[in-house]
């Protein structure tokens, strides 16, 4: 499956691509990205998510072969700790009811490098588990993998794509992980171009007039926006000159 989406993303035409990159909230040409390609994440004690769903999450990224992005499990953390952390909310979601998930990352303003990052998913409001093993209840379940593989996209820099229609082939940074659906596990070759264009192997990324600036406002269901300043829980890194660029996957709308 790697060799072909490789493949595919060689030969699909550039302007077919229709993946979008978030960048600095002062320069719209200054696209969001790591520093350095390997990233380590923790995760939080206790979310009830099995560690084996999350690295699979993070590999399925990792396993792309035109691009040298790797993620590295720093282990299981307290609630509060600091870096890039996954963490489930059980109450009091701070953000968007319909938001199923929120990353957040904090980067520098002037170079767009990521700092760190926050991948919460919402216990508060929504069920999240292996859909494939059974999707029956109410709310009706998220696929906990599927919604992750979407959010690690946020982590990278990644905005949502313009090219989906609703349909199990559509890219996996589409705006939205529906309820029920397995099929964003995998990427499809708008998600493999978009990583090779920021992270391609052994060399400088860009995102090749891709860049999209966030939406001003915090109102835009499953899109992203940036807060200036004001980084509730986040103290460590509220430093002048740091931005930070929140995106949320809404459940439906948006
Ligand atoms: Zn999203």
């Amino acid at each position: 499956m790697r060799s072909l989406l490789f493949a595919l993303a060689l030969a699909w035409p550039s302007a077919a691509w229709a993946w979008e990159c978030n960048v600095s909230e002062i320069d719209a040409d200054v696209p969001l990205a790591w520093p350095t390609r390997t990233i380590p994440y923790a995760v939080q004690a206790g979310i009830g998510v099995p560690l084996a769903d999350i690295e699979a999450a993070f590999d399925t990224w990792s396993e792309v072969s035109c691009s040298d992005l790797d993620f590295e499990i720093a282990g299981v953390v307290a609630p509060g700790a600091t870096g890039t952390v996954l963490t489930a909310v059980e109450a009091d979601w701070e953000h968007d009811p319909d938001a199923v998930a929120s990353t957040a990352v904090i980067y520098v303003q002037a170079t767009g490098e990521i700092r760190s990052g926050l991948i919460e998913l919402n216990h508060a409001q929504h069920v999240l588990v292996d859909v494939t093993t059974g999707c029956d209840g109410a709310p009706i379940p998220h696929d906990t993998r599927a919604v992750l593989i979407h959010e690690i996209g946020h982590l990278v820099g990644l905005a949502h794509t313009t090219a989906f229609v609703g349909g199990p082939d559509d890219p996996t940074m589409s705006p939205q992980v529906d309820p029920c659906d397995a099929t964003k596990r995998s990427l499809e070759p708008d998600d493999v171009a978009a990583l090779c264009a920021l992270y391609p192997i052994g060399a400088r990324g860009a995102c090749h007039g891709r860049a999209v600036r966030a939406p001003a406002s915090d109102d835009e269901a499953g899109g992203c926006t940036t807060t200036g300043g004001g980084f509730a829980g986040w103290s460590v890194f509220a430093l002048l000159l740091l931005g930070l660029k929140t995106c949320r996957n809404a459940r439906s709308g948006g």
